[in-house]
């Protein structure tokens, strides 16, 4: 008994120890169990985290995808900008420069299918339309009615120098487009308007960089129609100017062959009435001269002198009647000059030769200074020999005694030019032009009772210009003057 007692307790031992060690190991796996949904949730948290990050980073994704359309399209819309504007600046006209649009298809790279341009006339008080993309004749014309219909609120937008864009609203139907861009055209020369830009397209949103790109090609539009108008008016007054000096110009030749006809005239004119004094004059010279041979009798000497008296007197109105003749002739073209190569010291030697006695007289000291080798002159010899001898005998006239002259001589290319300067009384300033004409004295000459005619420097300078040279003077009262001309080189 006492043994089954003892295997009773050991039973109930056992199985005491038993239920214990359960309930440890149960104790333990709900431990494990509640770790385990512990770790569950931390991954869940963890996924749901991972969760919103991809969707983040998709969403990154997309908008970055966007972006790059949008600046892709951006770019495409400044290239187009660029070729557009390096073509509309190549023209001055201003249709040239809408159908240049019309024509290139660049600018449909904006991004936009259709496009209108309507510029003011002051004239006509309404818009007009200048350029039309896209739309066919008669919706165009339903356009530039309903324009015009509201055309205070255009010339309001184009005074406001804003620029609008639109999507689906009542404007965008009129215009049959589904979004649109409207900007001001504002050049500072001529007729303002407006650019219209549509499309149909509904996916297309307009932004703000779509409207940069219609406000840049705006601008360029405006400077590129200012550009025509200047250079329009320009043309035109160009023109106009050319006009006004053709007719000016047929006005003169006209003028010019009436002078001529008149100087010729006049020349002729000259020649006959010198021609018809040269007889009477020879015959007064010659009976004087018989008379004053006394073969004819003895004169007394109150007749001799008068007689003297007019044969010196008849001497200068032969001069004068020659010199008259010559210069009618060489200006009729009458005279033709010989030009020979000619040596251009022998000339002055031989013309201050004959001028001798008159530099004497009054101790005039000439110096030439002619280089040897500018020497050669092409010229008529006895006609050159007359123009020094009147400007070498000018010049002793009218300087007074002791006084100097000088004659140099310089190389021009094909010319030579000859300066003869003197120390007389000079010449005043408004009558260094006259002395070139026939008959003209200045007051010097008349006040100081020098003698003369007032032809000598006509026939010179009608010498000089039948040679292809020119005559001019310089001169400062009471120093002296400087007479220069020009005569071609010889050979
Ligand atoms: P003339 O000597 O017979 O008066 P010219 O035609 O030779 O006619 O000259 C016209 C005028 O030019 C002269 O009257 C004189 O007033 C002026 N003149 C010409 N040469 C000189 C000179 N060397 N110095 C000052 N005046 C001169």
């Amino acid at each position: 008994m006492a043994g089954s007692e003892t295997i009773i307790n050991i039973l109930g031992i056992i199985s005491t120890a038993a239920i214990i060690a359960l309930a440890v190991m149960n104790a333990s796996k709900l431990k494990k169990i509640q770790d385990l949904q512990k770790a569950v949730d931390n991954l869940n948290e963890s996924l749901n985290e991972m969760d919103e990050q991809a969707k983040m980073v998709v969403r990154t994704d997309m908008e970055l995808n966007k972006t790059q359309e949008e600046l892709d399209k951006k770019i495409i819309g400044l290239y187009a900008l660029q070729r557009l504007s390096r073509a509309i600046s190549t023209t001055l006209e201003e249709n040239q420069i809408f159908n240049m649009l019309n024509s290139t298809y660049i600018i449909e790279d904006l991004g936009f299918e259709k496009y209108f341009i309507f510029l003011w006339s002051e004239i006509d008080k309404k818009f007009k339309l200048s350029l039309n993309i896209g739309y066919a004749k008669d919706e165009s014309k339903a356009i530039e009615i309903l324009i015009n219909n509201n055309k205070d609120d255009y010339l309001k937008l184009i005074a406001s120098q804003e620029t609008i864009s639109s999507v689906q609203n009542k404007s965008a139907d009129n215009f049959k487009v589904h979004s649109f861009v409207i900007t001001g055209l504002y050049p500072k020369e001529g007729a303002k308007g407006f650019l219209f830009a549509g499309t149909e397209n509904k996916d297309i949103v307009i932004t703000e960089g779509d409207q940069e790109l219609i406000t840049i090609l705006a601008n360029q539009l405006a400077q590129a129609l200012e550009n025509a108008r200047l250079f329009e008016k320009t043309w035109g007054a160009q023109q106009e100017l050319e006009r006004r000096v053709e007719k000016r110009t047929r006005e003169l030749s006209l003028a010019l062959e009436e002078v001529k006809k008149i100087s010729r005239r006049k020349s002729d004119f000259v020649s006959s009435v010198t021609h018809e004094l040269r007889t009477p004059l020879t015959s007064i010279k010659g009976y004087a001269s018989i008379l004053l041979t006394e073969k004819l009798g003895a004169l007394p000497p109150e007749v001799k002198a008068r007689l003297e008296k007019m044969n010196r007197h008849s001497d200068e109105l032969a001069q004068m009647v020659n010199d008259l003749l010559d210069i009618s002739r060489i200006e009729s073209g009458k005279v033709t000059m010989k030009l020979e190569t000619q040596s251009l010291k022998t000339i002055v030697q031989e013309a201050s030769e004959l001028l001798m006695v008159q530099l004497k007289d009054k101790q005039i000291s000439l110096t030439v200074n002619i280089a040897s080798g500018i020497d050669n002159i092409l010229a008529d010899l006895s006609q050159i020999k007359r123009v020094f001898i009147n400007i070498i005998g000018n010049a002793i006239k009218f300087t007074p005694e002791q006084g100097k002259i000088i004659i140099c001589a310089q190389d021009k290319g094909e010319n030579i030019q000859i300066d003869v300067t003197d120390t007389g009384c000079g010449i005043p300033e408004n009558a260094r032009e006259l002395i070139f004409e026939e008959f003209y004295r200045a007051e010097n000459a008349v006040n100081e009772g020098i003698k003369g005619t007032g032809l000598g420097l006509a026939l010179v300078k009608n010498i000089i210009e039948a040679h292809s040279g020119k005559i001019w003077v310089t001169s400062l009262i009471s120093s002296g003057s400087t007479f220069s001309f020009t005569l071609p080189k010889g050979k």
